[in-house]
C-alpha cells in the first residue's frame, strides 16, 4: 500500500537560465515593436523558481537574493502573471506558493524576468499535472513576453519577429565568456526610445551568414569576429562608462566584448576555460566592487527540472 501525499507537500523546482545575445539586429517598428532579428545563448547563470502546492487557489511569490528587493512580489512579477495564465487557460483554480532564488541581474539585459517566467510555467505545468506539450508551453510564453520562449528553449537560437520566433543554431563546442554586469540596471524600453532617436529608419534586420557560419565553428576567434548590437551607441548614451567597459576587452586579454540585449551587462568572450579565470582577475581588477564579474559557458539547456513531487 502506498502512502497518500499531502498535496501541500508537493514541490517543484526548476532551473533556467540567462541569456546573452551574440548578436542583436534592430529593425522598423511593426504593431508596436520592433523586428529583431537575434542570437541567443543561453549560459550558466540561473535562476530557480521552487512551486509549492497550495489549497485556496492564490498565487503568491516571495524572491530570494541580493536583486530581491528590486522585483515587485504581486502581478507586477512575471512569474507571478506565468502562474496566473496558465490557471485561466486551463481553466483549474490550482494555488501556488512561489519562491524565486534570483541569481541574474535584475534588468541587466539578460532577460531574468522572462528565465523566471519560463520556469514558473514549466514548473506549475508540472505541479498542477497539467497535459501540454513543450510546444504549447512555448506559446503560452510567448504572451508573457518575447524572450519568454528562449527561456525554455535554451542552447543557441536565431530569433526573429519580436525575438519569439525561434529556430536552433547549430554551434559546435563550448564558449566561454566573463560577464560584467553593472549594479544599477537599464530600462529596455529607454534604450529602444533613444535607438529610435538616433535611427528613425533602421533597415530589415538579418542574420548574417558570416554569423551562422562562425557559430558552427570551433574557433572562438571566429565569433569574437562577428558579435554585434545594435543597441550599443543607444545604451552607451545613456550610461557613458559602457563604452569605456566594452574597450577594456583587449587589455584584459579578452577577444571581444559584446552588450547583452539592451544592456548594461556586457560579455566577454574568452578563448578557453584557463583565460577565462585570467580575464576575470584582470577585469576583477579594473572594475573594483561596483561591477559584479561572473565566468559562465554557453549553451546551456533551457528550464529543466530538479525536483518533482
Ligand atoms: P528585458 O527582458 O526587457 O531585456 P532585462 O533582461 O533587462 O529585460 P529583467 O530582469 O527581465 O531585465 O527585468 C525587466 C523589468 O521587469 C524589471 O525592471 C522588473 O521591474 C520587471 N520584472 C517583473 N518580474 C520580474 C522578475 N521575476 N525578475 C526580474 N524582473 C522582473
Amino acid at each position: 500500500m502506498t502512502e497518500a501525499v499531502d498535496p501541500a507537500e508537493e514541490v517543484v523546482r526548476v532551473r533556467v537560465p540567462a541569456k546573452i545575445n551574440l548578436a542583436l539586429r534592430v529593425g522598423p517598428v511593426e504593431d508596436g515593436y520592433h523586428r529583431l532579428a537575434t542570437v541567443f545563448q543561453a549560459v550558466s547563470l540561473y535562476d530557480d523558481v521552487t512551486a509549492r502546492w497550495q489549497r485556496d487557489g492564490e498565487t503568491t511569490v516571495i524572491t530570494r537574493g541580493r536583486e530581491a528587493h528590486l522585483v515587485g512580489n504581486d502581478h507586477t512579477n512575471l512569474a507571478w502573471r506565468a502562474a496566473d495564465l496558465l490557471r485561466q487557460r486551463c481553466g483549474g483554480d490550482w494555488g501556488v506558493a512561489l519562491t524565486i532564488d534570483k541569481s541574474i541581474p535584475v534588468a541587466g539585459g539578460m532577460a531574468g524576468g522572462s528565465a523566471d517566467a519560463a520556469g514558473t510555467l514549466l514548473a506549475c505545468a508540472v505541479l498542477w499535472d497539467l497535459d501540454l506539450d513543450p510546444g504549447e508551453l512555448r506559446e503560452l510564453g510567448a504572451e508573457l513576453g518575447a524572450d519568454v520562449p528562449f527561456g525554455l528553449a535554451g542552447g543557441t537560437a536565431i530569433g526573429t519577429g519580436r525575438g519569439d520566433v525561434l529556430a536552433p543554431a547549430l554551434t559546435r563546442g563550448t564558449s566561454h565568456w566573463v560577464l560584467a554586469m553593472a549594479g544599477r540596471g537599464l530600462s529596455t524600453p529607454e534604450v529602444f526610445r533613444r535607438f529610435d532617436e538616433r535611427q528613425p529608419e533602421p533597415p530589415e534586420p538579418e542574420v548574417s551568414p558570416e554569423l551562422m557560419a562562425a557559430l558552427s565553428s570551433r574557433r572562438p576567434a571566429d565569433l569574437a569576429a562577428v558579435l554585434h548590437n545594435d543597441l550599443t551607441d543607444a545604451a552607451c548614451d545613456l550610461r557613458p562608462e559602457l563604452a569605456e567597459l566594452l574597450d577594456l576587452a583587449p587589455r584584459v586579454g579578452a577577444l571581444r566584448a559584446v552588450l547583452s540585449g539592451s544592456g548594461p551587462t556586457v560579455a566577454f568572450l574568452v578563448a578557453d576555460e584557463a583565460a577565462a579565470v585570467d580575464v576575470h582577475l584582470r577585469l576583477k581588477a579594473e572594475l573594483g566592487s561596483e561591477v559584479e564579474c561572473r565566468r559562465v559557458h554557453g549553451p546551456v539547456p533551457g528550464a529543466r527540472l530538479l525536483q518533482t513531487p
